[in-house]
């Protein structure tokens, strides 16, 4: 069962830096790495690596970041026939200078990504599930396209996810809440969490969520977890215990773990255990798609914890990466 993941697609450079520069300053990068990046590739480059067969949809530009975009993502066998390339625009790309004490300084362009077109219908052919990464709602063409590629999925029945990101929310967030109801989960982060229900308790603004029809709400807690909402009640699952260096990507990877447990039928718990086990890991290493975890150290990290056997028996139902 196919899933298609539309979104963002960027080069992400990350810069070492001895201090952050005055503006009009000449300053010296005393290490430099490029990776793909950008929550679409991301979920579709971890979603690949669990051996899920998985559609990428995004939109690069004809420039050599492009190849650095999509990098991770062809290398986790994703399908990549529905990558759209902008003639004009860049790639997306996005910098981080990175200061001796961790501080990251982030410059961000969305370029070819914020294009892109309407697909035709006939992409959604065959596929079982549809994961929306939010930042394909911004702005543009890129926005129209993705509502287009919603209503198309309600049409066919196709189950829907969606993860949250604050510029999306900033930019319509009574539009999200009017989407709730065509999704068959929801994904975001405290603050976005926040931001989407404001002044309310967690626990009452998950509760608010499933109110205004989400059937399924799923609260990532950094390194406390998640929180996972649905009609029968809620539950927290707690995080494992890891030695995080960079969280980016975290999110990302644990949306994948999550939805490769939901679509093999698993228990909410388990779903939680095996997302949280895959963010987990992927807060140990440097970068985001390249610091995804093989499916081997995945099950090591479930079997070391009493209880999550069940988590780590889902890995086996699928091809090994
Ligand atoms: P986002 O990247 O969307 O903001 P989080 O930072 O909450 O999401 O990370 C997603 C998930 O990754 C968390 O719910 C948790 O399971 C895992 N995770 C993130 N940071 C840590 C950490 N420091 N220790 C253990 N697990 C973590």
């Amino acid at each position: 069962m196919t899933i298609l993941v539309v979104g963002d697609a960027n080069a992400d450079i990350n810069a070492a830096i001895e201090r952050f520069p005055a503006e009009g300053d000449d300053s010296l990068v005393t290490a430099l790495a490029w990776s793909s990046g950008g929550s679409a590739a991301n979920v579709a480059a971890a979603l690949g690596r669990l051996g899920l067969p998985v559609r990428l949809l995004a939109r690069v530009g004809s420039d050599p970041a492009a190849t650095v975009a999509l990098r991770a993502a062809r290398a986790a066998g994703a399908d990549l026939s529905a990558i759209q390339i902008d003639p004009l625009r860049a790639t997306g790309l996005c910098y981080a200078a990175v200061s001796p004490d961790g501080n990251r300084t982030f410059f961000s362009f969305r370029g070819a990504n914020a294009a892109m077109a309407q697909p035709p219908a006939g992409l959604l052919a065959g596929l079982g599930w549809l994961h929306i990464s939010a930042y394909a709602l911004i702005e543009g063409t890129q926005r129209a396209s993705c509502l287009a590629l919603i209503d198309m999925a309600r049409a066919r029945a196709l189950p829907i996810s969606l993860d949250l990101c604050m510029p999306a929310l900033r930019a319509g967030r009574s539009e999200i809440v009017a989407l709730l109801p065509q999704l068959a989960v929801l994904f975001g982060n405290e603050l976005e969490l926040a931001e989407l229900c404001p002044g309310l308790s967690q626990d009452g603004a998950a509760g608010q969520l499933l109110r205004q029809g989400v059937p399924l709400a799923v609260i990532k807690l950094g390194p406390r977890g998640c929180l996972v909402a649905e009609p029968a009640g809620l539950q927290h699952v707690p995080a494992f215990t890891v030695a995080a260096l960079d969280t980016s990507g975290c999110g990302d990877a644990f949306v994948a773990g999550f939805l490769l447990a939901r679509l093999s039928g698993a228990p909410l718990a388990q779903c939680a255990t095996l997302a949280n086990a895959l963010g987990a890991l992927t807060a140990t290493r440097p970068g985001a798609a390249d610091a995804l975890p093989t499916r081997d150290e995945l099950r090591a990290l479930l079997l070391a914890r009493p209880g999550a056997t069940a988590a780590a028996a889902l890995l086996s139902d699928h091809p090994a990466n």
